[in-house]
């Protein structure tokens, strides 16, 4: 560890990827840093290459995709949850919210913050990102750049090796670790120079080509903003919000119903006690669905188990459905009449 001279903060993305491998190239000694968030999605079915490494296109998350890049790069990685800190930042960011519920600029300060950290118990001296300036509207303008740098207590280390040349040198530049000609000029929001780039080192694949933040999703987002005015953004909430078309039903209950047998699956996986479950009585084939919260209100239970039996099969036929009712040990049956396309639609968030 004695060695290293440089931590990079690698998402698993294009970007990152490239800016370490130009720091790299200059015989530097880099570890990757990987800030874990519930939010990243790179979780799709991996990249070409990670398959052929003998991932198989299962859904890994943004931390299997880091270490994947971080081994293809030949360097240590550090993973670290930060779900925690970034779960405070989500809920009232000092610097305000991007165009969905992405609160880049506090996002940014924080994984700076945590690199910072890292860095000076590993002894390093400085950081690298796959930032290029003018990419992104928030967080990687100049002027925001150096708000992120100051209130992260990084000022003059962050070196981003991809528009280092449009930007003021920094320590690592001017005290000679690297060179600064052999840093790029890169900006704006076009791929080109970053594929060629890619092109030119042979990365003919890479496991989150586009990034990916959840936050940045209008539905998802939507979804988000619900838990923060219910005071109940808690990581066992959060997760239902990938599975299924969820549902408003009061101030204190809130449901999620699944699109597809897998989602439902999921959904009853993440059934916790004081749950409540809602599916097809007897062999009857739908949705299902996951109740959490307080049903005590009058009628809260019932009207959950007309939206879920508005995804049952029998729901196109018949004007009544039965739908098993799930709370811990105890089932109930209701026989109802599925909720309308239009009082259903009421409910969604
Ligand atoms: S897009 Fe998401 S991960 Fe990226 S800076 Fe914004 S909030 Fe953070």
């Amino acid at each position: 560890m004695d060695k290293i001279k440089a931590i990079s903060l690698i998402s698993g993305g294009l970007d990152s990827t490239l800016a370490t491998k130009v720091v790299l190239d200059q015989g530097v000694d880099v570890m990757a840093a990987n800030f874990v968030s519930p939010f990243c999605r790179c979780d799709h079915g991996g990249s070409r290459a990670h398959q052929e490494a003998g991932g198989q296109g299962e859904s890994r998350g943004c931390r299997h995709e880091a270490k994947f890049v971080s081994e293809q790069l030949g360097i240590p990685l550090r993973i670290v949850n930060v779900t925690k800190d970034f779960l405070e930042v989500l809920k009232s960011p000092k610097h305000g919210y991007g165009s969905n519920i992405n609160p880049c600029i506090d996002c940014r300060i924080l994984m700076l913050k945590k690199a910072r950290e890292l860095m000076e118990e590993l002894g390093a001296k400085f950081l690298i990102t796959g930032e290029v300036l003018g990419q992104r509207p928030m967080s990687q303008r100049r002027d925001a750049m150096h708000i992120i740098e100051r209130e992260a207590g990084v000022k003059g280390i962050v070196l981003r090796p991809l528009s280092a040349r449009l930007l003021e040198p920094t320590i690592p530049e001017t005290e000679g670790w690297v060179d600064r000609e052999k840093l790029l000029s890169i900006s704006g929001r076009g791929r080109k120079p970053q594929m060629e780039l890619a092109q030119r080192y042979d990365i003919k694949d890479y496991p989150c080509p586009a990034g990916g933040c959840l936050l940045t999703d209008p539905a998802f987002s939507r979804r988000i903003r619900d838990l923060i005015d219910h005071d109940e953004l808690v990581m066992e909430d959060i997760q239902l919000l990938n599975h299924g078309r969820f549902f408003r039903l009061s101030d204190k209950a809130k449901l999620v119903v699944g699109k597809n047998q897998h989602e439902n699956e999921i959904l009853e996986s993440l059934s916790a006690a004081g749950d409540y479950l809602f599916y097809p009585a007897g062999d009857a084939a739908g949705a299902s669905g996951l109740g959490r919260g307080d049903f005590s209100q009058d009628g809260l239970l019932r009207l959950a188990a007309g939206i879920t039996a508005r995804y049952f099969d029998a729901a196109k036929i018949s004007q009544q459905v039965a739908v098993s009712v799930k709370h811990g040990p105890d089932v109930q049956t209701l026989t109802l009449a599925p909720l309308s396309d239009e009082a259903t639609k009421h409910y969604l968030v």
